[in-house]
Parts: structure tokens; sequence; C-alpha cells
């Protein structure tokens, strides 16, 4: 998918997530309580697990975006947020735009950057898009941004919601992501091989629109519009 297509939908998942936050993503739901209980048990035997586990629950309980939202200035901070998890795994392409922003598209550093992901991550669409890559990153971010960071946490989640749409997102092209890699190489689509489409296609374009209007219509803005009609 193209770059806007893909900040689009990040934008539109965080803002349905802030909007239907279900009862289990918030920390009302007696994860953490329960987590606490069986903590002791877990760290007996497996010391390394209770850790990951750690970072799954803090990203879990953490997730009310909503709340965040009061303040103008967490408003544009996680704006920010969701915009980079979703541009993120295009990293590995050369001219993604991710790329250029960083300037890791041109001269000494950008063809250094270029070898890396040649020699080490393989071609566009391998690692960055493995669902275990985000599954581990969204880990990782959900425990160490707290850490160094006491209000991170549900920016941990707006990273998490951009990266994993991002993949979700380029299921639906025609090309297919490989998201049991490295295990399984085969490249899966959400959807069934006539629906797909080409990156850039007009139905990659409708399918955002038709996002962004679902979205829109999540949080009554049709409502809205029709109040002010005469
Ligand atoms: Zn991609």
């Amino acid at each position: 998918m193209l770059f806007r297509s893909h900040v689009t939908v990040g934008f539109c998942g965080a803002a349905l997530v802030a909007r239907f936050q279900p009862a289990w993503l918030t920390p009302s739901w007696p994860v953490e309580a329960g987590w606490a209980q069986l903590r002791p048990l877990i760290e007996s035997g497996a010391p390394g697990l209770a850790g990951l586990v750690d970072g799954a629950v803090r990203l879990w309980s953490a997730s009310g975006l909503a709340p965040l939202v009061e303040t103008p200035i967490a408003y544009l901070l996680l704006v920010v947020v969701v915009g980079f998890g979703s541009l993120l795994p295009d990293i590995d392409h050369q001219s993604s735009r991710i790329n250029r922003l960083f300037g890791t598209s041109r001269g000494l550093f950008g063809w250094l950057v270029h070898r890396f992901f040649r020699i080490f991550v393989g071609s566009h669409r391998t690692l960055t898009h493995y669902g275990a890559t985000w599954l581990g990153l969204s880990l990782a971010v959900g425990y160490f941004l707290p850490l160094f960071w006491s209000p991170g946490a549900p920016y941990a989640v707006a990273f998490s919601i951009g990266y994993g749409l991002h993949i979700a997102a380029d299921m639906l092209t025609e090309r297919g992501v490989p998201v049991f890699g490295p295990f399984i190489k085969r490249r899966y689509t959400l959807v069934p091989d006539l629906l797909t489409f080409p990156t850039g296609s007009w139905r990659e374009y409708a399918t955002v629109l038709a996002l962004v209007l679902f979205t829109l219509w999540a949080w009554g803005v049709w409502g809205w519009i029709a109040g002010w009609l005469p």
C-alpha cells in the first residue's frame, strides 16, 4: 500500500480503538490483578516468560487511548506515534516514504542502510512485515517505554496499532505478506485473491475511503453534520 494509505489506515484504527475501547482493553478488567496472582508461579519456573507477560499485560491494561486525547499535546503526539508506527515496516524498501523522511535513502548512509537490509533482512515485505516482529516490537516498546517515561504506555499501544495495521493493510494487496514468517514463507492475504488489489490502484483508494467514512460514522460525525443542516 501507499504511504498515505498506511497513515490513514493507522489513524482510523487508532480512532476506532479510542471510540470503541472494549471492556477487556481497559485497566478495570481484571487482567492486571489476575496476572499479579499468577506471576510468582510462572516466575519460579520461567523468569523470562514472566518478563514477557509483564510487557503484554502492561500493553494490554494501558491501552486506554481515550483519556489521553484530553490534552491537545497528547493528541498531537499520538498522531505522530501512530503515523510513525504505520510507516516503520516499509523501512525495508529503499524508496519508501519513511526512508526519504529520515534521509536513509540517499548518499553513503542510504547505501549502507540498503546494503544492510539486502544482506541481513532480505527483500521488501519480509522481516519487518512478520507478525512475530510486530508482536516482539509491541511487547518491547510496551515494556520499555513506560520504564523510561511513565506516561508512555498508551503511546506504545498507539505504535502497536499503527505497525500492526500496516501489516494488515498490506495483506489486502495482491502481493500478500508472509505474516507467519520466518516459520512459514508463504504470503497470505486477509481476503480471497479475487478481492485483493494492486498497490496504488483505485480499489486501494476506495477501500481506504470506506474505512475513513466508517470511522467518521463511528464517531458520529454524520450526526453532527445532519444537525447543522437546515
Ligand atoms: Zn509494507
